[in-house]
């Protein structure tokens, strides 16, 4: 490792910030220069549907790092620095204002965005997608002294983290899925059914297997989501959720391999050996599960980010994170560890008290633990990891019984 080396980082959410961290954590002494396309800093997402859009977090606590921190870690932040093209085999790439930059190793942490709605009305005022400081601001501003009525599209994490936050501060909420049960492509039916019954409660109205025909308005704003068969429902705003889709523009047109996101290895290193991905953008191969693996939330941002900044060191990495999120919503709160993909057709085991919402439930799948999420109960995600971890053959009645400590599962 020399001083004089140069690397660039292209993205500035928290995977890029991350990634610059274990650089200078890891001894790196050359150049380290980080394009974030939007006007911030790097940010943290969670907060930007549930403590940051209610207004109780401020601003200063979404910051990766205190702005500070990049002068004092000599990282180069160039904040609306659009990078428009990348060549591998020259190393350099293009900004959007036509500066050229060279590069030693260089990390793609271009991150994902909202997939938009293609229907009539999609464009009308009033009619938010949620991603960055900024939707969240635009939203908070609609939505912060009640009253209003926000329809959402779609009931994945976004759709029913802003129905709760939107609930809570007063507004009427209804959320149009497309399925019969909430949050059942990641959690299964009975515990999508669990978050249904908690957002019912709550006065949430679920509108389940409908779908969207258009979007009307007057004067250029919403006024209401019109549903295939003519139903309309009056709306004062409407917040799209349908899903996000990988920034992989520029490593395609680089001729990286690419197939649901950028294709790395499991040191996070692409098809092109000086130049690593990770974060929403990365399809890594994971080592443990021996399938690829691409996780849009925000701990994969954290540890992928590190994970890549040590390889771009030379150091040897295998990035085997196990999968993690978390979510809040009314008063119910959970931490999810596991690998998704594996949890298809697998038996869900629980251990405590289902009527109170306060257990772990474990997925089972050929006799091991592929998954387990804790609700309402809290000091337990590590030990869930490392049943999921140690892969012993389980039995479901000691997993379920209390009495048996989670370390010796
Ligand atoms: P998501 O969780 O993947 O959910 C997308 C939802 O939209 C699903 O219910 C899906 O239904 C539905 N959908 C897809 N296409 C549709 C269409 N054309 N019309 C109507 N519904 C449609 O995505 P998201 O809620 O938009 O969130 C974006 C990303 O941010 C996700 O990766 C999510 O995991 C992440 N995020 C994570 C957290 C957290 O970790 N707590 C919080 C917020 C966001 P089907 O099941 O029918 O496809």
């Amino acid at each position: 490792m020399t001083s004089q080396e140069n690397f660039i980082i292209v993205g500035g959410g928290l995977a890029g910030a991350s990634a610059a961290e274990a650089l200078r954590a890891g001894g790196f002494e050359g150049r380290i220069r980080l394009f974030a396309g939007e006007r911030h800093h790097p940010y943290i997402r969670p907060p930007l549907s549930k403590d940051y859009l209610s207004g109780k977090d401020a601003i200063d606590t979404v910051f990766v790092h205190p702005h500070d921190w990049y002068d004092e870690h000599g990282v180069e932040v160039g904040t609306g620095s659009v990078v428009a093209s990348l060549d591998p085999a020259a190393r350099n790439l293009t900004l959007a204002d036509g500066e050229r930059v060279g590069y030693d190793a260089l990390l793609l942490a271009t991150g994902s965005t909202p997939r938009r709605l293609s229907i009539a009305g999609a464009d009308l005022d009033g009619v938010h997608y949620l991603r960055t400081i900024d939707d969240s601001e635009a939203l908070r501003a609609e939505l912060k002294d009640g009253g209003k009525r926000l329809v959402l599209i779609g009931s994945g994490w976004i759709g029913m983290e802003v129905a709760a936050t939107a609930r809570t501060l007063g507004n009427d909420v209804t959320i149009l899925e497309r399925e019969a049960i909430p949050l059942s492509a990641a959690l299964g039916d009975e515990l999508g059914t669990m978050f249904a019954e908690l957002h019912l409660e709550h006065g949430v109205v679920l509108r389940r297997r409908v779908v969207v025909d258009s979007i009307v308005g007057a004067g250029g704003r919403v006024t209401a989501v019109v549903l295939a068969g003519g139903e309309s429902i009056a709306a004062d705003l409407v917040l799209v959720g349908i899903g996000a889709v990988p920034n992989v523009e520029l490593a395609t047109a680089a001729g990286l391999e690419t197939d649901n996101g950028v294709l790395t290895d499991a040191a996070l290193r692409t098809s092109d050996e000086r130049i690593f991905a990770a974060g929403d953008v990365a399809n890594a191969f994971h080592p443990v599960i021996g399938q690829r693996l691409r996780s849009e939330h925000w701990a994969n941002a954290l540890g992928s980010g590190a994970a890549a900044g040590r390889s771009m060191l030379g150091q040897s990495v295998s990035y085997d994170d196990i999968p993690y999120f978390y979510t809040d919503q009314f008063d119910l709160g959970m931490e999810y560890s596991g690998y998704g993909p594996l949890t298809k057709g697998a038996t869900v085991v629980y251990r405590g008290d289902r009527a109170k919402r306060e257990f772990i439930a474990f997925w089972v799948a050929d006799g091991r633990v592929v998954a387990g999420m804790n609700v309402n109960v809290w000091g337990v995600n590590e030990a869930v990891q490392g049943i999921i971890r140690r892969a012993n053959a389980v039995d479901p009645a000691r997993l379920a019984d209390e009495s048996v400590a989670l370390e010796s599962l």
